[in-house]
């Protein structure tokens, strides 16, 4: 079990103190970015497709819009494409990178307690900037630092390139015992709380050097106190690459799908490079 870091300290602007910026990290929280009204019809129109009703009230239920996740091909399918509801696409013109527009949209509830593997979205097939709208209640979301360990996991034989847990144009990299080394520190690993209707950022190291998690709990720790884990919505933002523009030029090739794929077709390399 990861042992908890304190969470880095964001950068406020006073004249603006509803947006939490970590520079270092690529990574802003705003807080208030949809209003309660906004999110009371959001959860209406969730539930307008899938009822809360006795058999979907204890599991993960995912509604996806926009461009859909093809696993023949790992990228975006050409073919499904299902419209996008008003109340996302209201909100779009206020996303603060307008640069890369989503196209890609799942939202999912999580029933009390539940959580979501450790996984990064998958770098070749979306674009850097990632959002994550969160609605219902308030959660902590777990970001490690990957190393070595993940690099080597990555590199394994037949390993599975997403995991169904964690979604789609996720890679699995939840820690695996058998190639843990002893040796290997514990990577940097500590929670920030989102907040109900707060947006999350995702771009850079965040993005790419990182994994993000929730872990499933009955409750949670928030400013001092112990609160038990509520329902919750969240809504994650893609812009998923096309054509020429699948792969990727980051800074992290241990753990960087596209160049692990060029890496493995020129046969891959006794050393792991990190
Ligand atoms: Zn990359």
């Amino acid at each position: 079990m990861a042992v908890l870091q304190p969470a880095p300290t964001p950068t406020i602007d006073p004249s603006n103190p509803t947006i939490l910026q970590w520079d270092d990290l690529g990574l802003s929280l705003i807080y208030d970015f949809i209003t309660e009204a906004e999110e009371k019809a959001m959860i209406d129109a969730f539930h307008a497709q899938d009822p809360l009703d006795e058999g979907n009230q204890k599991r993960r239920i995912s509604q996806h819009f926009g461009y859909h996740f093809d696993y023949s091909t790992f990228g975006a399918s050409e073919t499904r494409f299902t419209p996008v509801p008003s109340y996302i696409t209201d909100f779009l013109p206020r996303l603060p990178v307008q640069t890369y527009l989503p196209d890609q949209f799942t939202v999912q509830y999580y029933p009390p307690g539940s959580g979501i593997p450790p996984h990064v979205d998958t770098h070749s097939m979306f674009a850097e900037a990632l959002y994550s709208l969160s609605f219902g209640s308030a959660v902590p979301m777990q970001f490690r630092m990957m190393g070595p360990n993940d690099a080597r996991k990555m590199r394994l034989p037949k390993r599975s390139l997403q995991s169904e847990n964690a979604g789609s144009g996720s890679t699995s990299t939840v820690p695996g015992k058998q190639c843990q080394r002893p040796d290997e520190e514990q990577p940097p690993t500590w929670e920030l709380v989102l907040p109900a209707r707060s947006l999350l950022l995702i771009t850079g190291p965040s993005r790419y050097g990182y994994t993000h998690a929730i872990r499933p709990r009955k409750t949670d720790v928030m400013d001092g106190k112990t609160v038990p884990r509520q329902g919750r919505y969240s809504i994650t933002m893609r812009t998923t690459r096309r054509g020429d523009e699948i792969g990727c030029d980051c800074a992290y090739p241990g753990v960087c799908d596209a160049m692990i794929r060029e890496e493995m077709a020129a046969g891959g390399t006794s050393e792991v490079r990190y």
